[in-house]
């Protein structure tokens, strides 16, 4: 599928989301939706767990501290913003940052697999527990983090896709646990070198 093509219809799922007036309590409070940043053509599509303060003012996905070590992490494995995706399965800030309810990550699942289908990466990153739940239920992140996990997903329409799935910590857990970085800077190269 051409570039513009994908732009259009991740375009329509933004729009679709406010028409179906998704998690409307989330939606009162926070200031807009933030859908996506980066390539539709990306073959790695990143994904946090909702926006933050900073996300929420400028309508971006990871631009506040989580989103700098982000930034730094792929330039350390020469990729940047513009050759991969990066998304939330959340995509409204939850008030003073709380966890997003399983309510919540299950509303907005359909909208995530929607912009999976259409950019269809050769490579899905979790980033922290929230995301990867979804994609592997029983995983402990201490004990998979890194791998590539290949998961069969059935997708809104009922077709199915399969994607290459790579848990990772997410940034903000390095934040706070210094300890974290080299293993994320670690698991991010192995990333890279999935991508060929
Ligand atoms: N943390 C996330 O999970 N997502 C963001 O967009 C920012 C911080």
């Amino acid at each position: 599928m051409r570039h513009n093509k994908k732009q259009a219809r991740l375009e329509q799922v933004r729009l679709d989301i406010l028409q179906r007036n998704i998690c409307p309590d989330l939606a009162a409070q926070a200031t807009q939706l933030v859908m996506g940043d980066g390539n539709p053509n990306a073959d790695v599509v990143f994904i946090g767990e909702a926006p933050g303060k900073r996300e929420d003012e400028l309508g971006i996905p990871f631009v506040g501290a989580s989103g700098k070590l982000l930034d730094e992490m792929l330039g350390a494995i020469g990729l940047d913003r513009q050759a991969v995706y990066i998304t939330n399965i959340v995509k409204y800030r939850p008030p003073k940052n709380r966890d997003p309810s399983p309510l919540e990550k299950k509303a907005f699942l359909p909208y995530l697999l929607e912009q999976l289908a259409i950019i269809q990466p050769k490579v899905v990153v979790t980033l922290g527990r929230h995301s990867m739940e979804y994609f592997l239920p029983d995983a402990k992140i201490g004990q998979v983090h890194g791998q590539a996990i290949r998961r069969e997903i059935i997708l809104p329409d009922g077709m199915h896709a399969e994607w290459l799935i790579v848990p990772l910590y997410h940034p903000a857990a390095a934040l706070y646990n210094g300890s974290l970085r080299g293993t994320l800077l670690n698991d991010m190269a192995g990333v890279r070198a999935l991508l060929g």
